[in-house]
């Protein structure tokens, strides 16, 4: 597939597969790219993915073949058709239900399961979405086994993208959930806010899950004033990223702010300021001792705050 969308600032994102959705409900096709050898398959134990030593002593993603994946299977072993690249078959399988298969099993001595959040920036970008996507729909079926409408057992269907319940005929779809993120911005400071739980010093942009019945805009100006009591008008869309913890979806905007005065009336800020342009960029760039923190550029609040430093030149 050729890419044409332009290059997203956010781990997690820009990935290379096709989706290839159409292939999800063709059995035949899928028991060919099952067995076909060239087909890769990522094990994923206990939400972490499986890893391998590349160059230079870094991580990089543990594909597997599909001989290697059928002695780590199971009959019920959840199986994932991620995509395809480059003419080959993605597939994810969930191998929670066994011991350690690094440890003692059949991928012993060959690499290690770990976080993603840990090894997103070290691994390939492109299996650094890949992984996530495959995160967040084995952590979806992992919590969906029984059906919202009627409580009885649900079974996986279209390789992975769906879950029907037998008993009373409900389809099941893995979900997303929005999030807003953004930097409230007034002349040359924007708005960042700290919860009393982080670290001494550490600022980010405020956030909140977008409601049902709710726009992208009417979120960021609901969150903000709840949050920091600041008004805001225009709002603006910067960039997305995929967040599997477990299935979020960060939208990061900027908005403009009527007002700059701060009244923090709920519990979720200890404390909400403006800080200038000069403060961030220092910060960004390690210059002088600053006191402010912020977020690693794996976050998409990081990103947020650099390409507004990077509009001023
Ligand atoms: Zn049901």
């Amino acid at each position: 597939m050729t890419r044409v969308l332009p290059r997203n600032p956010n781990v997690f994102a820009n990935s290379p597969l096709d989706r290839a959705s159409h292939r999800r409900a063709d059995k035949e096709w899928l028991a060919a790219a099952f067995a076909d050898k060239r087909s890769l398959f990522m094990p994923v134990w206990k939400l972490m993915p499986f890893l391998i030593k590349g160059r230079e002593g870094k991580h990089e993603a543990g594909w597997i073949t599909s001989e290697l994946a059928l002695a780590l299977m199971r009959p019920g072993t959840t199986t994932i058709f991620l995509g395809i690249n480059n003419d080959v078959a993605h597939f994810a399988i969930d191998v929670s239900s066994m011991p350690d298969p690094a440890a003692d099993g059949a991928l012993a001595g060959l690499g290690t399961f770990a976080d993603l959040r840990t090894i997103a920036e070290e691994i390939d970008a492109g299996d650094a979405a890949i992984l996530a996507q495959a995160k967040s729909v084995i952590d979806w079926h992992q919590r969906h086994g029984f059906c919202a409408n009627c409580g009885n057992a649900t079974v996986l269907a279209d390789a992975g993208y769906k879950r029907v319940c037998e008993a009373c005929n409900t389809e099941h779809f893995p979900r997303t959930d929005p999030v807003v993120i953004m930097l409230a911005l007034n002349g040359d400071a924007c708005l960042l806010g700290r919860q009393a739980k982080w670290p001494a010093g550490f600022y980010s942009a405020l956030a909140g899950f977008v409601e049902p019945g709710e726009t992208i805009e009417e979120a960021v100006a609901r969150e903000i004033l709840e949050e920091s009591g600041v008004k805001i008008g225009e709002v603006l869309f910067h960039s997305t990223q995929p967040w599997p913890y477990p299935s979020s979806l960060m939208i990061g905007c900027y908005a403009r702010a009527l007002t700059t005065e701060i009244k923090l009336e709920q519990d979720e800020l200890s404390d909400a300021r403006w800080f200038t342009r000069n403060e961030i960029r220092d910060t960004l760039m390690k210059r002088g001792t600053p006191d402010l923190r912020l977020p690693p550029p794996l976050a998409i609040a990081h990103q947020l705050v650099k390409s507004w430093i990077e509009q001023a030149g």
